[in-house]
């Protein structure tokens, strides 16, 4: 017989895996979910959850008590752990994962499950763990009571302690294909148009997909920065040199501000990538498919070894600002290396 299909969009060889633990009862204590930011970590693991304690003929239903709870995040044998910072989805609170959540969780789990045949515990966002909260992690990840499952996901297994890494299983998930993202988002309604946009500008992280679908900013600030970009290749000398104070002073701000401005920068890059494509004659691996006239002339307003030197001017940018190097001195420097054309 087939195993019941998840709802989850790629990821497949994953859900297989998860499967057939399920189907011969080889379920693992301590597993590592490991991959690029909102592809969707979290998601596949509330999923297993639901088919750990689906009472559905078909698991995990959706439909049952278990399956409902889960999703709505009420399951009392269930329990999402992460930062402040992340469960207020409004980027405020603590950026890491404490001590006290570690305990609490490690109290939680040591009771049978309510009403559940498993209890499982979900980190997401390992790699946030406080030093002192992951030594006291390592404890549980020794010695995982029974019927308990615990999950953590992280970008990567190096950016876990080793010592929490290698007790875990891991799992690795890839950036999904962008006709698997362009497909979801259809399947939901998006229009042809938008989810054929959104599918490429997603770079393989389905969340953010489904996220710049339902809200319309995230496109709103690309194009404003992709156009500020475009300006500043055709502006004077001290022009550039004000953008780079004015982003330079955003980088200073607390909090937000380093991110903002790396965010700023990723965008950059991911333009001079596909100006790049466009001169070495790829234009169909463009991740920009909107504005595939304008990479044109930007294409043709330059060589590639100048595109080539400014992606590199830009990898240096973010690896100086990541080191504390004077923001402004470090930003001016780039903006002065964006190519200027013959005019
Ligand atoms: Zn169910």
């Amino acid at each position: 017989m087939a195993a019941p299909k998840w709802p989850i969009i790629g990821h497949e060889w994953a859900v297989e895996l998860w499967q057939r633990s399920l189907a011969t009862d080889h379920i693992a204590h301590t597993y590592l979910l490991a991959g690029p930011p909102q592809i969707g970590k979290s998601t596949l693991a509330l999923t297993f959850a639901q088919a750990l304690n689906c009472t559905g003929d078909e698991s995990p239903c959706g439909q049952c008590r278990a399956c409902r709870l889960i999703a709505s995040g009420r399951h009392p044998d269930v329990r999402l752990v992460e930062t402040e910072r992340a469960a207020s989805g409004e980027r405020k609170g603590k950026r890491e994962i404490g001590i006290d959540q570690v305990r609490a969780l490690q109290h939680e789990v040591n009771l049978k499950p309510y009403e559940g045949r498993w209890k499982v515990a979900i980190i997401a966002g390992a790699e946030e763990l406080s030093l002192e909260a992951a030594n006291a992690l390592l404890k549980t990840l020794e010695e995982p009571p029974p019927q308990v499952v615990l999950i953590l996901t992280a970008t990567s297994s190096e950016a876990l302690l080793p010592t929490i890494a290698s007790r875990c299983q891991l799992i690795t998930l890839r950036p999904l294909p962008a006709a698997t993202i362009e497909s979801a988002l259809l399947s939901r309604g998006v229009p042809a148009e938008r989810a054929r946009l959104l599918s490429h500008l997603a770079e393989g992280r389905i969340g953010w997909a489904i996220q710049a679908s339902q809200d319309e900013s995230l496109l709103i600030a690309r194009q404003d920065t992709l156009a500020q970009l475009v300006r500043l290749a055709a502006a004077r000398r001290s022009e550039r040199l004000a953008y780079a104070q004015v982003l330079a002073q955003r980088f200073s701000r607390d909090g937000e501000g380093p991110e903002e401005v790396g965010a700023v920068l990723e965008l950059w890059a991911g333009w001079w990538r596909d100006v790049l494509l466009v001169q070495e004659g790829c234009p169909e691996l463009v991740v920009n498919v909107d504005r595939e006239e304008v990479l044109r002339r930007e294409a043709g307003r330059c060589r590639p070894e100048q595109s080539q030197a400014f992606l590199q001017a830009l990898r240096q940018t973010q690896e100086q600002l990541a080191q504390n190097v004077n923001p402004r001195l470090a930003l001016e420097v780039l903006l002065l290396s964006v190519p200027v054309g013959p005019g």
